[in-house]
């Protein structure tokens, strides 16, 4: 039979943050959307005060309970840097790891040696020691009853932290008191079609004749019933393989209304989605961009995607160019811009055909490419870069309350004082 795990990192880009500051440990601590808008992570603490998922900043500072909350920009280059050490103190330990969001990743526990609660409790333990992140851990024969066992160890403190359901009688006790709602795949209008049909609880679900369920919810239902059953229905994935599509999408610091301006920010998100594009050993053979206004402003709403099939390339030169060409088409001089993005998709392998026909002009691109990379990840994103994705930049999303990017930049690593 196999076994699927589940770990997930708690409050994970809060306790990114509380890794390298130790005077947070204990203390409320709320990580901000995009530009600053409003909460996405919140720790412990700052949920007992009240801070809501989606609470905008600008109000919630201001309430007096929220005093002694410490807020940070989110930063994506931390917090990508160690999900990528999660990754790491994982795949060291069990057969194959499926990342399944930037904190939560699907684990093959199948036929590992020993008892596997305590195996569990050490991998915990590892993930904490080694890349300084908590996390709980779910577990049982299914990916479902994995996630849902995951999300039973964060809501029970008693369980600290880890919960099995391999056994059937385990399950039916768990089952019997879980709402519908928290199991992975149900979402809000199933849940509301199961309701009427008097389902309330997990083992209501499960009851349920399978006929009655694909007739009600399609065959994605039956699947989730037999997941749940303990028919494993969904495998552990490739990932390498699975990638879809790559894309850099931001909000502007400011509304834009100057075409220099946008071309900018076009490519710039060009060049980082080029960038994304190169560490994964891939090309790309369509090319999209979007952009749009903010109704929420009183703007009119605009809102274009245009997309277009590209010689496949992973050059940060030939992409700028695809990028700022659709943008310009799309982009209409009477509106004050929110938000823009260019989306990467029909990646393949990075062509072998350039070696083999060695034209002279694809080497030197490669070379130059290489180059680039190579000293953007030693010295940091961004040290060069082409002058096309702009100087100043001060189109950036706002990010006022940034810590260091304490892992991925030479500069802004930890000091360690001695005296
Ligand atoms: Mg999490």
């Amino acid at each position: 039979m196999p076994v699927f795990g589940l770990i997930d990192g708690n409050s994970f880009y809060c306790s990114c943050q509380r890794a390298f500051e130790p005077r947070l440990k204990r203390k409320p601590v709320v990580v901000l959307s995009n530009n600053d808008g409003c909460a996405i992570a919140r720790t412990r603490e700052a949920k007992s005060l009240g801070i809501k998922m989606g609470d905008p900043w600008h109000f919630a500072r201001k309430r007096p309970e929220a005093r002694p909350v410490v807020w940070y920009s989110s930063n994506y280059a931390l917090y990508a840097d160690m999900s990528r050490r999660m990754y790491e103190v994982l795949q060291a330990r069990v057969p194959a790891v499926e990342p399944y969001s930037i904190d939560e990743m699907f684990l093959d526990l199948t036929s590992l040696p020993g008892d596997l609660y305590q195996r569990c409790k050490d991998i915990r333990e590892a993930v904490w020691q080694e890349a300084k992140i908590p996390t709980c851990v779910g577990w049982g024969p299914t990916k479902t009853i994995a996630k849902l066992a995951n999300g039973l160890a964060k809501d029970h403190a008693r369980l600290e932290g880890l919960c099995d359901l391999t056994d059937p009688r385990i399950r039916a006790e768990w089952y019997a008191v879980t709402s519908i709602e928290d199991v992975w795949g149900i979402g809000r209008q199933t849940v509301k079609k199961l309701q009427s049909t008097g389902v309330e609880t997990v083992a209501d679900f499960v009851s349920l004749d399978p006929k009655l369920i694909r007739n009600l919810l399609t065959i994605v239902g039956a699947r989730v019933q037999a997941e749940l059953r303990g028919q494993s229905c969904l495998a552990l994935s490739d990932v390498s393989s699975s990638r879809k599509s790559i894309a850099s999408t931001r909000t502007f610091g400011r509304l834009l209304t100057e075409w220099s301006e946008i071309r900018e920010a076009f490519a710039h998100y060009a060049a980082r989605a080029a960038e994304k594009l190169r560490a994964e050993h891939l090309e790309s053979a369509h090319l999209s961009v979007l952009i749009q206004t903010n109704p929420h402003n009183g703007d009119p709403w605009y809102a274009k995607h245009v997309g277009a099939a590209i010689e496949p390339t992973s050059d940060t030169r030939d992409l700028i160019r695809h990028a700022t060409q659709l943008a310009e088409a799309i982009w209409i001089p009477a509106y004050r811009y929110f938000k823009a993005g260019v989306i990467l998709t029909d990646l393949r392998p990075a062509c072998r055909q350039s070696q083999l026909f060695a034209l002279r002009e694809s080497k030197v691109s490669a070379a130059a490419m290489t180059a680039m990379d190579a000293i953007n990840i030693r010295f940091g994103s961004g040290v060069i870069r082409l002058s096309s994705t702009g100087r100043n930049r001060d189109w950036q999303p706002r990010a006022s309350l940034l810590s260091d990017r304490y892992t991925t930049r030479l500069s802004e690593i930890v000091r360690v004082q001695s005296w």
